[in-house]
């Protein structure tokens, strides 16, 4: 197969073209290195690499030509930078989505994954929570990925681009984003650990998260490629949450209290049994197993910024101060 993904220089994106070379495919990596890094690509005779921005339809429409499957995990990702600037997050996130959508359709590719999130339950009523679940975005990250979904469905819809939604619930392994915004517990968590400062726990720690392992998520992003399904949407997590807690002890230091922030669920849980029905996926990682992989891989948090509490409070200010509803 001639496999384009979009975002493949990127932490979830760069395993993902591991999977699909080993796999013997050609892969065409469309990347504008906004927080992906070359060097987390390999070099290999079956990958190209092209710098381009999604959103431009113009730059990137001809390098969908003759491409068999499309993986679409270019995006702006992260909470704050989201709420100080929506236009950029749409522009990346919806119009890119729709350029890329549109750039597929005239290219007649056979397969279109499109990367969801599970930010767009926002806080759920039910766990763990199905794709039947009301969306609810709580910030502009959320909503702009929740829009780009509908719009893959749409083209489905109307077009017929056999699209697949995977909403990703919390991600993590090597290679997790050391970019310069604040976000992703693991990066923050690592960076501290190398840096002998304590961990920055958010509240009591005892809020949980549906972490998923990435090559799990690869995987997942291969299963739907292959699948025949067409218009539908997947959770795609561990259906085992853990608290924060748990993995500062998988990790190992110290830790310190830094306030709850608004808006963020006490708990994620995936409800995987449609994905396992339809696709026959499954995680493979366990949370212990994955740990251990990262810690082997620490020092490619050497370059990622070092969160303290102040640092985190500066950061986060914009937050508290839209999100926050007790406020008047
Ligand atoms: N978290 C934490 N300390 C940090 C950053 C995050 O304890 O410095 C917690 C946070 O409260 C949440 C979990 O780690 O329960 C995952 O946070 P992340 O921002 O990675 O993902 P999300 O909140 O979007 O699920």
């Amino acid at each position: 197969m001639h496999t384009l993904v979009t975002g493949g220089a990127g932490f979830i994106g760069s395993h993902l073209v591991e999977q699909l070379l080993q796999a013997g495919h050609r892969v065409t990596v469309v990347d504008n290195f906004a927080t992906g890094r070359p060097d987390n690509l390999p070099r290999h005779e079956n990958l190209t690499v092209r710098r381009a921005d999604v959103a431009d339809y113009e730059a990137i429409a001809g390098y969908f030509r003759g491409v068999d499957w499309v993986f679409h995990l270019a995006a702006l990702a992260d909470i704050v930078p989201s709420i100080v600037e929506p236009l950029k997050y749409h522009r990346a996130n919806v119009d890119g989505t729709v350029a890329v959508l549109q750039a597929s359709r005239e290219a007649d590719v056979r397969r279109f994954i499109y990367t969801a999130s599970s930010s767009g339950y926002g806080i759920p009523d039910r766990y763990p929570t199905p794709e039947t679940a009301e969306i609810r975005p709580e910030y502009p990250y959320a909503l702009t990925k929740y829009l780009g979904e509908a719009c893959a469905l749409h083209w489905f819809k109307v077009y017929r681009l056999p699209v697949v939604s995977l909403r990703l619930f919390n991600v993590y392994g090597p290679r997790a984003r050391t970019s310069g915004t604040y976000g992703a517990v693991f990066g923050v968590f690592l960076a501290q650990k190398l840096n002998g400062r304590p961990f920055t726990v958010v509240g009591d720690g005892n809020q949980t998260r549906d972490f998923v392992f990435v090559t799990d998520v690869a995987r997942a992003f291969m299963a739907a490629a292959e699948s025949e399904a067409a218009g539908q949407v997947f959770n795609v997590g561990s259906g085992r949450p853990q608290s924060i807690n748990r993995i500062v002890e998988l990790l190992g230091g110290e830790k310190i209290h830094i306030p709850r922030r608004p808006g963020e669920p006490d708990c994620t849980h995936a409800d995987i049994s449609r994905i396992t029905a339809t696709l026959g996926w499954r995680p493979e990682v366990s949370l212990e197993a994955g740990v251990k992989i990262m810690l082997e891989n620490i020092d490619y948090w050497r370059q990622a910024p070092l969160w303290t509490p102040e640092k985190i409070a500066e950061a986060t200010r914009d937050w508290f101060t839209h999100l926050d509803r007790k406020e008047p």
